[in-house]
């Protein structure tokens, strides 16, 4: 297939499978500039599934860099509240919201911690207000990714800037299972292959997952009526959608103060425009008490300053080493696909959907059964493998899941 043939695949999967975008239905897209032609594309299946309105936000790398460079120093503390408010009126009025990644993964790097640390605190408050629609599932919404130059360039180093671009473009085609002869119906196999998965996990009322690999041995335990998820799922809006694509994790939530241990990142995480690599953080009694990490330290210990709850866990994922996304040997430096290559854990806000019947139950109610609030939510990879995971029930033995990070189940 050509290149114009796969995109527009890609596209249609993504408004269809991933959105699954109801006829009426209004749709928010963010974009990067340089996914000006996936965003047409996006836009033309959009309508012709009925859509009514679909209004596309671009983010620009070098505006943003100006503002490092030009902005007054005092200015670092504001975000546009005006717009995320806005965003978040559109989806309770019944928007659908598509992210399109693309960013590069180290635009920030060099800028100044300071300044970093106090724009992404102010961002995240602003965004607040739809991040909580996001993470309740109000809403059918989905993730997908276009290949830019400098996002392509960090991934492949070594080539041209075509080359790479195209190696780029070609590897997120095949994890998305954009590039077989029926996506739509793969993509429904594929569900259905994720969903026996988590039936299994929410049959054994797991109360602990045990981690062990080299420099981790960590102690995880799980909230209290947790409830794993994985594939496509409901919104509460009644759409089914694929929230992310790809997608090859089975999640659910931590409790906020039952993790106790050390556990090491075993790939890049890119987190607003800084690469953070080498991670080990020590948890006692759900926080994070001791944190180091070999490049990107500054932008780490920032993000779990942002609050109380940027020190806790907020998701847990279980994903084969032998993933699609980690055969595919490539490390994107963008956690949609790097998440899905290796078992994974989030700091931050934990997923309403992962409590039983939690879209029903109040803030004080999701907190006292261990999920956790935050204004983040970030998730970076600890599998490999080397990794062995036990499920631990509740009189204490311990059943193996995982090892070298291979499902036993
Ligand atoms: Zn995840
Ligand atoms: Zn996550």
């Amino acid at each position: 297939m050509t290149h114009e043939r796969l995109l527009d695949t890609y596209a249609k999967l993504a408004v269809r499978t991933g959105l699954n975008l109801q006829p009426g239905q209004q749709l928010v897209i963010t974009a990067p500039l340089d996914a000006v032609p996936l965003v047409r594309r996006v836009t033309e299946h959009a309508y012709r599934s009925g859509a009514s309105l679909v209004t596309t936000l671009y983010a620009d790398d070098e505006s943003t860099l100006a503002r490092y460079r030009l902005a007054p120093d005092g200015a670092f503390d504001i975000a546009p509240d005006w717009l995320f408010n806005g965003m978040a009126e559109a989806f309770r009025g019944g928007a659908a919201r598509l992210a399109i990644a693309g960013e590069n993964p180290a635009l920030l790097a060099g800028q100044d911690a300071g300044k970093l640390s106090r724009a992404n605190k102010a961002r995240s408050r602003a965004y607040r207000p739809a991040l909580e629609l996001i993470t309740g599932f109000a809403i059918n919404w989905c993730v997908i990714a276009a290949a830019t130059p400098a996002w392509a360039k960090s991934v492949f180093p070594r080539v041209p800037e075509e080359q790479a671009m195209e190696q780029l473009w070609q590897a997120i085609f095949a994890c998305s299972k954009a590039d077989v002869a029926d996506p739509i119906a793969t993509w429904e196999q594929h569900n259905a292959d994720l969903r026996r998965r988590t039936e299994f996990l929410n049959g054994r009322r797991y109360r602990a997952l045990k981690y062990k690999g080299p420099g981790t041995d960590l102690m995880l335990g799980l909230a209290d009526e947790h409830s794993w998820k994985g594939g496509g799922g409901k919104a509460l809006n009644g759409v089914f959608c694929n929230a992310n694509i790809p997608t090859e994790e089975v999640f659910t939530a931590p409790h906020k103060d039952m993790v106790d241990g050390t556990v090491c990142s075993s790939k890049p995480l890119s987190y607003q425009g800084s690469l953070i690599d080498g991670i080990r953080v020590r948890f006692e009694r759900g926080r994070i008490v001791e944190m180091t990490a070999e490049k990107g330290q500054d932008a780490f210990r920032n993000l779990i300053d942002t609050d109380e709850g940027a020190a806790r866990l907020g998701e847990v994922a279980l994903v084969p080493h032998s993933s699609p996304i980690s055969k595919s040997g490539i490390i994107f430096n963008n956690t949609l696909f790097d998440e899905n290559a290796a078992s994974h854990i989030a700091v931050g806000q934990s997923y309403t959907e992962n409590i039983r019947d939690g879209s029903k139950r109040s803030k004080e109610e999701l907190a006292a059964l261990g999920a956790n609030t935050s204004l983040v939510h970030v998730d970076w990879m600890i599998g490999s493998g080397e990794l062995d995971v036990d499920g631990i029930a509740a009189d204490g033995s311990a059943e193996p899941l995982m090892r070298k990070g291979e499902w036993v189940i």
